[in-house]
């Protein structure tokens, strides 16, 4: 698969209203994460555009019908939306790899049609759920019915900007909401080339709107306005707090929080094959530079494996060279910005500081690429105090510690505030499970490390790791409210 040119990609620099692109003024300087050029101006949505963009939402909702459509007809629309979305992938795979950190040969494989297969899993659901019939006496008929809650508000972060606006946008759509996006201002783009496929699928305008800008302005004013019925969010823990709170003050409206991990990989002396378990963990933390929300970023290992394990670590590591997202075989991605990439070397500092041992990496690679990429890095740790352990570092870091059996194995795993996902490697299924039941977290992996493509799963946090769940049946459930009626039979 060849790389391609990026001066030949068109960026759709717009606000997503009214099913057509919006152009805004000049406002945030938007730069390409493998160079570190500028390559855009992006407008910011301030209070009056956000309102536009809602009341846009709020007319497709009550009078383009899309909530009261035959669920069929809006599964039959999605799908053909998901048709689209998958044969414009040559255009939408180049807009992703130039503007975010996804190389083009994954976001080709990867991004691009689990973004068209998540959009047709979420359709599937829009004429399976009608609501229920109560158990009332029989003079009486009680019902449940399921309904769509209006405008719903969607914050995404900037690590997998196509499929985060899918996880989004296709469940709260299958239910008949309508969606205003505001995308992260470091990855604002394909968003936008979604929302457009979506009218030429035959979605009515406004169904699904996205809006431009930074959280502060735009994110803070779409999650207080008044006619939004509820705002589901990605983003880090820090920022899930202020928009509860914002939530709270203008409504109190509900919230999915999807926020930040910090999870654990345990891995038991009895793994039949040491260099699966090897491939997996360096997958774990070096898949998106370690950028992911689930990044198996601790790694709490039985004393006798430690030595053989970083052996191999280390050679998974060192095949991993940078590369411009655009160019064919790249698979190494870059750190997202320069303020991004003195974070990790922020936190690096401390832990090493604080008493860590460097095993690996521990810098940037020095390159002439223009954008920031860090070396796989291995901490050694022996105190769960270290910044390495505690803290979220969004980055190819990854902190190893050692136990000598199960129960400081799974004492160690806890995490004082994520909870979001845990991976147990180890033969023996009695351990497993017992790993299972006594690990905080959202989701637990055994034997493998990573969420199926297939969407069947709810996925979300324990702890501070989020309230809510995307993904699986609850994703689309999350998007509906329920009426009670009760109807007396003998009038
Ligand atoms: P972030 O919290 O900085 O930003 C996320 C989004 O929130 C952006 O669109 C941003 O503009 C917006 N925002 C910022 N402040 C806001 C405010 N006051 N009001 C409204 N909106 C606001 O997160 P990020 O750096 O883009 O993403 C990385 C974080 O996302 C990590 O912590 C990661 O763990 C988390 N994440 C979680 C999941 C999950 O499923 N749990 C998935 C991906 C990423």
């Amino acid at each position: 698969m060849p790389g391609f040119d990026p001066a030949r990609i068109t960026i759709p620099c717009a606000h997503f209203l009214h099913g057509r692109q919006v152009r805004g003024g000049a406002g945030l300087a938007v730069t390409r994460p493998a160079d570190g050029q500028v390559y855009a101006e992006l407008p910011v949505a301030d209070d009056a555009c956000v309102d536009e963009a809602v009341a846009s939402a709020r007319q497709a909702f009550f009078h383009a019908d899309w909530a009261r459509r035959a669920p069929r007809e809006r599964a039959r629309l999605m799908r053909r939306w998901a048709d689209l979305t998958e044969a414009d992938i040559d255009y939408l795979a180049a807009l992703e790899a130039l503007g975010s950190t996804r190389p083009i040969d994954q976001a080709r494989a990867w991004d691009v049609p689990y973004t068209a297969e998540g959009i047709r899993f979420f359709a599937e659901f829009a004429d399976k759920h009608g609501g229920e019939v109560a158990a009332t006496a029989h003079n009486r008929l009680g019902m449940q019915i399921a309904e769509p809650l209006g405008v719903v508000g969607a914050i995404a972060p900037w690590n997998f900007p196509l499929s985060m606006t899918c996880w989004k946008v296709a469940p709260a759509l299958a239910a008949g909401n309508t969606v205003v996006l505001k995308p992260s201002e470091m990855t604002p783009f394909t968003a936008v080339r979604l929302a457009e496929l979506a009218i030429e699928a035959g979605i009515p305008p406004g169904v699904f709107n996205v809006i431009q800008g930074d959280g502060a302005t735009t994110g803070d004013a779409l999650c207080r306005h008044p006619d939004v019925a509820k705002i589901t969010f990605t983003g880090s823990t820090v920022t899930g707090r202020h928009i509860m709170g914002a939530c709270a003050e203008t409504g109190p409206k509900p919230v999915t929080l999807e926020l930040g991990g910090k999870s654990p990989q345990v891995v038991f002396g009895d793994i039949p094959d040491i260099e699966r378990t090897a491939a997996t963990l360096a997958g774990a933390i070096t898949g998106n530079a370690g950028q992911v929300c689930v990044a198996g970023s601790r790694l709490l290992i039985e004393r006798s494996l430690l030595e053989p394990m970083i052996k191999r670590l280390n050679a998974h590591f060192e095949m991993l060279e940078p590369g411009l997202t655009w160019a064919s075989g790249s698979r190494f991605s870059p750190i997202i910005s320069e303020t991004q990439a003195n974070r990790i070397e922020s936190v690096v500092a401390r832990a090493l500081e604080a008493g860590a041992e460097l095993i690996e990496g521990g810098s940037r690679f020095e390159t002439s690429l223009g954008g920031c990429f860090y070396r796989p890095t291995i901490l050694r740790v022996d105190n769960s105090d270290n910044p390495a352990v505690k803290e979220e570092i969004f980055g190819p870091v990854l902190s190893v510690q050692a136990f000598d059996d199960e129960e400081e194995a799974l004492a160690l795993a806890e995490h004082e505030v994520y909870g979001l996902a845990a991976g147990v490697h180890t033969a023996d299924i009695g351990r497993a499970l017992r790993a299972v039941r006594r690990l905080s977290a959202g989701t637990v992996w055994v034997n493998r490390y990573g969420r199926s493509n297939d969407y069947i799963l709810p996925t979300g946090g324990y702890k501070r790791s989020g309230i809510g769940r995307d993904l699986g049946r609850a994703a689309f459930e999350a998007n509906l409210h329920h009426k009670s009626v009760l109807i007396d039979l003998d009038t």
